[in-house]
Parts: C-alpha cells; sequence; structure tokens
C-alpha cells in the first residue's frame, strides 16, 4: 500500500530504491491525472468510440522483470499504431535491414499517421510507424498464405509479450470495412510499384495487427522487451535481434508520435509508440519499459494521459536520453 500524503510521496520519490521510486512515481502521476479529461476518444469506428473515456492505466516493467501497475491495468485495448514498431522488427529481422530499406524509409512525416503521402523522389513511405509504412510493412512479411502470415506475425508479438495475444474481432472488421484511407494509400503505394502482392490480403493483415488486444502489463512487457536489448524480461526469451532494435528504437525516438515527434524527443527524450485506442508505450533502454492506456487523444491522435506521465516520469526518474549528470541520478 503506497502512502498518499504529500510529504509521504516526496520521501518516496527520493528513496534510494529504484523500485519503491517508480512505484511512488505512477501511484502519484495516477492520482494525479486522472482528472483531467482533455481530448477525444477516437470515433472512427464504433467500437473504439465506445470505450469508457476515464479508463487510465500505468504498468511499468523493468529489465530485471519487476512489474509495477496502477489503476485499470487488467483492461484490454487494441494496439493499433503501437503494433508498427513491432512489424518492423519482424520485418528487418526476417527479410534484412538493405530489403526493408528499400521499401519504407526513416523520415519523420510532419503529418498526420493517416496522411495520403509518400516520400519525395522514392515514392516510398516516409517512415514504418505511420500507416503508409506500416501497410508495406505488412506487404512484405513472409509466409505461404494469409493464416501462416498472421501466425508468424502473432508468434513474434507473442514472444515480446510472454504469450500470444487475442485479436479483437469487432475491431477488426470495422477496421476493414472503414478503410477508404488505408485502401487509398495502398493504392498510392501500388501505383508506384512499392506494393506488391495481395492488396487486400496485405490490408487485412494490417487491420489483423492493429486489433491485438493487450493491458498495460502486457503492453509495459513488449516495451520492457526493446528495453532489455530485445530479450524478454519476464520470460527470458530473445524477441528480436539486437541489429533490428537498434533500428526501431530509432524510428520510434523520431517518429513514434506522428507530426508530435520533435517535440516528444525535446521533452521526454525516449523512444516511443502511440495508438489511436490510447495506448501508449515509452521505452528506456538498459532500464524500463512504460504502458499507459488512456483513451482520450490529443489532435495528433496520442494519448493526453499518456504523454503527460511519460513528461513527468521522464523529468522525475531522469530518463531524458541527452540528460546532464545534474539530472542522471535517480534510476542509477
Ligand atoms: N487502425 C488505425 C488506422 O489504420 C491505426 C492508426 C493509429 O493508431 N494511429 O487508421
Amino acid at each position: 500500500m503506497i502512502p498518499t500524503q504529500k510529504t509521504d510521496r516526496t520521501i518516496l520519490l527520493r528513496s534510494s530504491r529504484p523500485s519503491i521510486r517508480i512505484l511512488a512515481a505512477i501511484n502519484d502521476l495516477h492520482a494525479e491525472l486522472s482528472g483531467n479529461t482533455e481530448g477525444e476518444v477516437a470515433a472512427y469506428i464504433p467500437e473504439l468510440a465506445r470505450v469508457d473515456p476515464g479508463t487510465f492505466a500505468i504498468s511499468v516493467v523493468t529489465c530485471e522483470g519487476e512489474v509495477f501497475s496502477v489503476g485499470d491495468a487488467d483492461t484490454g485495448f487494441t494496439l493499433q499504431s503501437i503494433a508498427n514498431p513491432f512489424m518492423y522488427g519482424m520485418a528487418l529481422d526476417q527479410l534484412g535491414r538493405s530489403a526493408v530499406e528499400r521499401a519504407v524509409g526513416v523520415e519523420p512525416t510532419g503529418n498526420p499517421y493517416h496522411a495520403v503521402v509518400l516520400e519525395r523522389g522514392t515514392n516510398r513511405p516516409m517512415n514504418p510507424l505511420v500507416n503508409a509504412g506500416a501497410i508495406a510493412i505488412a506487404g512484405l512479411l513472409p509466409g505461404h498464405d494469409p493464416t501462416d502470415r498472421l501466425n508468424r506475425a502473432l508468434e513474434a508479438i507473442a514472444l515480446h509479450i510472454g504469450e500470444r495475444p487475442a485479436i479483437d474481432m469487432g475491431v477488426f472488421i470495422s477496421e476493414s470495412s472503414t478503410a477508404d484511407r488505408n485502401r487509398a494509400i495502398a493504392y498510392l503505394m501500388r501505383n508506384f510499384g512499392r506494393l506488391g502482392g495481395d492488396l487486400d490480403e496485405t490490408l487485412d493483415l494490417y487491420f489483423q495487427m492493429c486489433s491485438i488486444t493487450v493491458n498495460t502489463v502486457q503492453l509495459a512487457t513488449m516495451a520492457a522487451t526493446l528495453a532489455n536489448a530485445g530479450v524478454n524480461p519476464r520470460t527470458s526469451t530473445r524477441a528480436i535481434s539486437p541489429v533490428s532494435l537498434r533500428d526501431v528504437l530509432t524510428v520510434m525516438f523520431t517518429c513514434g508520435l506522428y507530426e508530435q515527434s520533435g517535440r516528444w524527443a525535446y521533452r521526454v527524450g525516449i523512444p516511443a509508440k502511440s495508438g489511436v485506442s490510447g495506448g501508449f508505450m515509452a521505452v528506456v533502454p538498459g532500464r524500463l519499459g512504460v504502458a499507459v492506456y488512456s483513451p482520450r487523444l490529443n489532435t495528433g491522435g496520442n494519448s493526453v494521459r499518456g504523454i503527460r506521465v511519460c513528461e513527468a516520469l521522464s523529468t522525475q526518474l531522469g530518463l531524458h536520453v541527452f540528460r546532464n549528470a545534474e539530472q542522471r541520478r535517480t534510476l542509477e
């Protein structure tokens, strides 16, 4: 039981034990931000619009495999774009960097996640974390047929979680039946010879990945696996090679929050990825993974409380990658 009086929290935040400081910080932030009702729940499909906007969970999993949670940590939500860095990692591991680089760039777009736009000159999607890039990556993933491709992708995600996730069929069906914009992106890429294979099968795989359901403990475990050099700290199983992981974390750092990525890197300074469900994941390499679920989104489609939690944790625990010696104390 964490004491809630301010003096006690201050003492806990200064504790010499990192685990106490993490727990105190997330309890504190959960209490503080519960009253924040800024932002709107995604409404482009009814399945997302009908979630309880007040749901709020924070989980942290450390590279030692410790798990800390506060709030609605049992509530499931869909990964949406948070699946994108994992698909990118799968493609890198299975096809190699040059094949993936030929298909998808690594530049921040400065545009919303669903922009119908490709890179000038190459006509590739600009990066693997916006819809265009994730659809192109889905088109690259190997397998004999759609079921085999889906199973292989789910197996790779399962390594990061420690168990096989479910797909929310309601979300998947609505995604695929209201997909004109994603279809437009796919046709544009096909027009430029950037998307081979069966377009509908590729889009289905992309929507299935978006519809994977997790809770914050599972998502924080996925983030902690990326933090822990690609080895799931709760199962000790490797989920991604160190070489691919470096690329995944780099694009998360520069492109993880769509057109708000620069501000994120400036203010928070750690690799992260958001999804329109309100899921949010941040990675502190060598230390921990953070997951937040709070479905109210800002205008960029990023969870308002997700950003607030990570901003505060970055300051309180000294997580910014370019922190100076003065700010470096807290997790060491
Ligand atoms: N399913 C969403 C879409 O394709 C995913 C986007 C997101 O999470 N930003 O539009």
